[in-house]
C-alpha cells in the first residue's frame, strides 16, 4: 500500500523594482528601521494608492517567460485580516473571484531525477507585502515586539502551481528553475536568506486512483533544502497519520528547521474568511497589446532555450551546457570568451574548473573576479596555452596572478619570462643531463619499468620551473631511452 504525494507551490517573489508597490517609497532592503514609510504605505485614512507601472511590467514579463496568458483586464481586491504588520487591516491583493490575476496559466519544464516534468501554473498575480514583525531580536528588549514597516507594500508578486508535483526533490527543482527563470529576465535577485524569494507549499497524499486528498499548507522554508525537507517530513507525517486510521485536516503548518518538523499554526482559512472584495481605490488595470510585445520582444533568451543553443553550436555536452548557463552572469561571461578563443571546452574547463579557485584564493566576489578577469583575458590566456608559448601548468599559476593583479596573460608572461622552452637544442642539453643524473633508473626503466618516463619528465620540468614543453621532453626522452 503505497502513497502518492500531491503537491503545488505558491511562491512569493519580492520585484526589484526602486520603489513600492503603491507608493514612491524607497523598496530597497534593510535601511533603519520604519525609514522608507510614508502615509500611503502607513494606511493612513484619506490616502489614495497609485499602481506602480513598473510592478506591472515585470509581472508581465514573467506571466510571458513561461507562457501565461496576460489579462487585458485585472484588477485588485482588499484581503481583510488584523495583525500588527498589516497597518490598513487589509492587503491589495489579487484573486481569482474578486479581482482577476495579471496572468492565467503556463508552465515549466524542470529537470528532476525523473527526467522532464511539465508543471502547469495556475496564475500569477501581483499583491503587496506585509510588514516585518521583531520579537526578541539582538539589541531590541526582548519583552516587547517592536515593527518595522520598510518593507510594506514592497510588491509582491505570487506564482501558484497546479498540483503537479509528486516529490519533494521534483518541488525543490521546481522552485530553483523559477528562481533561475527571475535572475534572468531581472524582477527579483532569488536571495531566499533574506525573504525576497519565499515558497509556501501544499501537500497532500493519495493512494494511486484516489482523487486528491485533503491538503495541508507548509510555510517558514527559507532555502531549497528546507523545502525539500519539509514537504518529505510532511509526506511522512500525513502517511502515517492515515495509517493510524486518522483523518487528516486541512491546515496549515509552519516548518521548524532545527526541529526538522512542521508544527500546526491555524486551521487553513478559506477564502470567504477575508471578505474579499474589489478595491474601491484602485481603477482596472487594462493592459495593451502593444505593451505586452513589447515586453515580449525585450525578453532575454531563457535558460533553457540558451544551454540547448550552446549545446548545438559549440559542441558541449547537456550537462555542460546547463552548468554554463546557470546564471545570465556566467553564460554572458562563456559567451563573450569564446567569441575570442576557438576552444569551448576548454573555456569550459578553465572556467568552472580553475576560475572558482582563483576566485576563493584571492577572496573576490563574483563582480571583482569579472573586473580583474574579464572574458577577453582567460581568452588570451588560453590563447597562449593552446600555441604552447606556456603551458598548462603555468597557465594556471598565471591565472592566479592575474586574479590578484588584474594584470592581463601576456603582462606576466613576458614580465617573467615563462614562456614555454619549446626550443629544441636547449630541451636536448636537459634531457641528455637529467639521463645522466639518474643512472639507476635510467637501468630500471631499460629493464622495463617504463612507468618511470613520468618521472624523467619530472625531473626536467622541475629543472626548468616547469616551463619546459612537457610533450616534446616526453618525445625526446623516449627516443634517448630507447636508443641508449
Ligand atoms: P486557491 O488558494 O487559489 O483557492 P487552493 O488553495 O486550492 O487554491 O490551491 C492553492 C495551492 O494548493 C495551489 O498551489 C494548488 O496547486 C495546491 N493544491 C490544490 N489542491 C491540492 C491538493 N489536494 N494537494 C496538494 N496541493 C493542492
Ligand atoms: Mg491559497
Ligand atoms: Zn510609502
Amino acid at each position: 500500500m503505497s502513497y502518492e504525494a500531491v503537491i503545488g507551490l505558491e511562491v512569493h517573489v519580492q520585484l526589484l523594482t526602486n520603489s513600492k508597490i503603491f507608493c514612491g517609497c524607497s523598496a530597497a532592503f534593510g535601511g533603519a528601521p520604519n525609514t522608507h514609510v510614508c502615509p500611503v504605505c502607513l494606511g493612513m485614512p484619506g490616502v489614495l494608492p497609485v499602481l506602480n507601472r513598473r510592478a506591472v511590467e515585470y509581472t508581465v514579463r514573467m506571466a510571458l517567460a513561461v507562457d501565461g496568458q496576460v489579462a487585458h483586464i485585472s484588477r485588485f481586491a482588499r484581503k481583510n485580516y488584523f495583525y500588527p504588520d498589516l497597518p490598513k487591516g487589509y492587503q491589495i491583493s489579487q484573486y481569482d473571484r474578486a479581482g482577476e490575476p495579471l496572468s492565467t496559466g503556463g508552465s515549466v519544464t524542470v529537470e528532476t531525477d525523473r527526467g522532464p516534468r511539465v508543471i502547469r501554473l495556475r496564475r500569477i498575480h501581483l499583491e503587496e507585502e506585509a510588514g516585518k514583525s521583531l520579537h526578541g531580536e539582538p539589541g531590541y528588549d526582548p519583552y516587547l515586539s517592536y515593527i518595522d514597516y520598510n518593507r510594506t507594500g514592497v510588491p509582491l508578486m505570487e506564482i501558484v502551481t497546479e498540483p503537479d508535483i509528486r516529490t519533494p526533490q521534483e518541488a525543490s527543482a521546481c522552485l530553483a528553475h523559477l528562481r533561475q527563470m527571475l535572475q534572468y529576465i531581472g524582477v527579483c535577485d532569488g536571495n531566499m536568506e533574506e525573504g525576497s524569494l519565499r515558497c509556501d507549499a501544499n501537500v497532500s497524499i493519495r493512494k494511486t486512483g484516489e482523487p486528491y486528498g485533503e491538503l495541508v499548507e507548509i510555510k517558514n522554508m527559507n532555502s531549497m533544502r528546507a523545502l525539500e525537507r519539509a514537504v518529505s517530513y510532511e509526506i511522512e507525517r500525513q502517511t502515517e497519520t492515515r495509517e493510524r486510521g486518522e483523518t487528516l485536516i486541512r491546515e496549515t503548518r509552519l516548518w521548524d528547521d532545527g526541529a526538522r518538523r512542521t508544527f500546526p499554526m491555524r486551521g487553513k482559512e478559506q477564502a470567504s474568511d477575508y471578505r474579499y472584495f474589489p478595491d474601491p481605490d484602485l481603477v482596472a488595470v487594462e493592459i495593451e497589446n502593444r505593451w505586452v510585445e513589447a515586453i515580449h520582444a525585450g525578453l532575454p533568451e531563457l535558460p533553457a532555450a540558451r544551454a540547448g543553443r550552446l549545446e548545438k553550436t559549440l559542441g558541449l555536452s547537456a550537462d555542460q551546457s546547463r552548468t554554463i548557463t546557470e546564471t545570465r552572469t556566467r553564460a554572458d561571461y562563456f559567451e563573450t570568451c569564446v567569441t575570442h578563443h576557438p576552444d569551448a571546452r576548454a573555456v569550459f574547463n578553465w572556467m568552472t574548473s580553475e576560475l572558482p579557485r582563483v576566485q576563493s584564493e584571492a577572496r573576490l566576489d563574483t563582480d571583482a573576479l569579472t573586473a580583474h578577469i574579464p572574458p577577453a583575458h582567460l581568452a588570451e590566456l588560453l590563447d597562449l596555452v593552446r600555441e604552447g608559448s606556456i603551458s598548462g601548468k603555468i597557465g594556471k599559476d598565471v591565472l592566479d596572478q592575474m586574479g590578484i593583479t588584474g594584470k592581463t596573460a601576456r603582462q606576466i608572461v613576458t614580465e617573467q619570462g615563462l614562456t614555454q622552452i619549446s626550443d629544441t637544442d636547449a630541451l636536448e642539453t636537459l634531457v641528455v643531463r637529467t639521463l645522466a643524473d639518474n643512472p639507476a633508473e635510467v637501468e630500471a626503466y631499460r629493464a622495463g619499468k617504463t612507468k618511470l618516463l613520468a618521472f624523467f619528465v619530472g625531473q626536467v620540468m622541475k629543472a626548468t620551473q616547469g616551463k619546459a614543453n612537457p610533450a616534446m621532453v616526453s618525445e625526446m626522452l623516449k627516443k634517448k631511452l630507447e636508443t641508449m
